[in-house]
């Protein structure tokens, strides 16, 4: 039997944890098998309870671009451990990574940090209801924006039935001030703006997808909705939670050249602690109590150990030539995996940018949640085993993206790619 331990672990964690895992992608669900426990990681790799060695490309799901125990982050937080864990009274850390933070990415003048992506998104909604005096949100198809109630419809790979929440307990009182459209569908943001204008306080959207699997934005998308929006005085709200500091320093508005009103972050901007942030404008920022009426706070928000991780990855991050080297790295490895798929005729569709990759088992061209899900899920389900099996640690759901570190070095690429060659092979025969 392989990973006995890991099994161990499993059933005994299901008993007292409702699916034996604290966050539902973790369980191996869509690609069957049970989850694999991780002792310990280490640069690009991770280390599992039985003492198999993986390549890692989910890296905690985009945080760790600089990969496992990075020594600079481990020593910036055993120094602000050593001055005590949280005070829930301001440090001057915080200051500064907000100021970090704001250097980085373009359209934000004042920040506000949370625990998680999931109170960003959340947090920022309830500002732009607070500011615009309207209730009604849009958000995209297979776009994923964290748990939060009004935006657990039509999620990601959730079930996406018409109308109705992806989640047993969302209201649709609730879900019925969620509009939701296909991405990359300007005509039909157009449409609903000029019918529903007048109602909507924002338009919610990664900037990139990368919850449905990775689907770029079509050229002129990004402006057209920084258009429409303008036009009817609704927020544009990216949600950079995933491409905040990983498409680049900037995030996807610096690489794409658009400002949104208001940015979420998370992710990466917590070097592997639980962090988000939200930010923007000064006249919209400033309506978050104290300052004014839209009520937001948290015991734990601006934790002293999360922010000096932070602070150090930033630091990290902002030397140049770190987001060239990581395109090449995420080009290098794109190419590879489909040159391995072409060859064993295992058609695929494939999206890239920067250390962000993504590989859908469909022929045809993906560019919304309705062309995703045309992937060969079965197929998918046999490639993740086998690369498992190989030591290659991919995100166990075909609408998943995968993540390259600066820990990654081209002989994990190659390996990774000599990895794929085979799993393509035996797909190809298998089936
Ligand atoms: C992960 C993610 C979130 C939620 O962040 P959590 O920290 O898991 O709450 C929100 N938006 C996007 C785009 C994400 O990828």
């Amino acid at each position: 039997m392989e990973r006995i331990k890991s099994q161990e672990l499993f059933s005994q964690a299901k008993k007292i944890i409702p699916g034996g895992v604290n966050s539902p992608v973790r369980a191996f669900k869509a690609v069957g098998g049970n989850p694999v426990y991780i002792d310990h990681g280490q640069g690009s790799k991770i280390y599992d309870v039985d003492g198999k060695e993986y390549i890692d490309y989910v890296c905690s799901w985009g945080p760790l671009i600089l990969g496992h125990a990075h020594p600079q982050i481990l020593a910036a937080l055993q120094k602000a451990m050593a001055k005590g864990t949280s005070f829930g009274a301001p440090t001057e850390r915080e200051t500064e990574f907000a100021s970090m933070l704001i250097n980085a990415v373009p359209s934000m003048e004042m920040v506000r940090l949370v625990n998680s992506g999931t109170e960003a998104t959340m947090s920022a909604l309830r500002l732009a209801r607070g500011f615009t005096g309207r209730n009604k949100i849009v958000k995209f198809e297979g776009c994923y924006h964290g748990h939060v109630d009004s935006l657990l419809v039509k999620a990601g790979s959730g079930a996406a039935t018409l109308g109705t929440p992806d989640s047993a307990g969302v209201s649709v009182a609730l879900a019925q001030d969620t509009i939701t459209l296909p991405y990359n569908d300007l005509k039909a943001v157009k449409e609903l703006f000029s019918k529903h204008g007048g109602q909507i306080a924002a338009l919610i959207v990664e900037p990139v997808a990368g919850n449905m699997g990775l689907v770029l934005p079509k050229e002129g998308f990004l402006e057209g909705l920084r258009q429409i929006t303008a036009q009817h005085d609704s927020l544009l709200i990216f949600d950079e939670v995933i491409t905040g500091f990983r498409v680049s320093f900037g995030g996807a508005q610096g690489f794409y050249g658009i400002k949104p009103d208001l940015t979420c972050l998370g992710k990466i901007i917590g070097g592997g602690l639980p962090v988000g942030a939200y930010g923007g404008k000064e006249e919209i920022m400033k309506h978050i109590a104290p300052l004014g009426a839209v009520y937001q706070a948290g015991t734990l928000a601006g934790n002293p150990l999360a922010v000096s991780a932070g602070i150090e990855t930033l630091k990290i991050l902002s030397k140049p030539g770190t987001y060239e080297v990581l395109a090449e790295k995420g080009a290098y490895l794109s190419l590879g995996l489909q040159t391995a798929a072409r060859q064993a005729k295992i058609p695929v569709c494939a999206a890239q940018v920067g250390s962000l990759l993504g590989l859908f088992f469909t022929p045809n061209t993906v560019t919304d949640w309705g062309s995703a899900s045309t992937s060969n899920t079965t197929l998918f389900a046999r490639y993740f085993s086998s690369m498992l099996k190989q030591g290659v640690y991919l995100a166990p759901s075909q609408y998943e993206s995968s993540f390259i570190s600066t820990a990654h070095n081209y002989e994990d690429l190659d390996k990774t790619i000599a990895t794929a060659e085979c799993a393509f092979q035996s797909l190809g025969t298998g089936s």
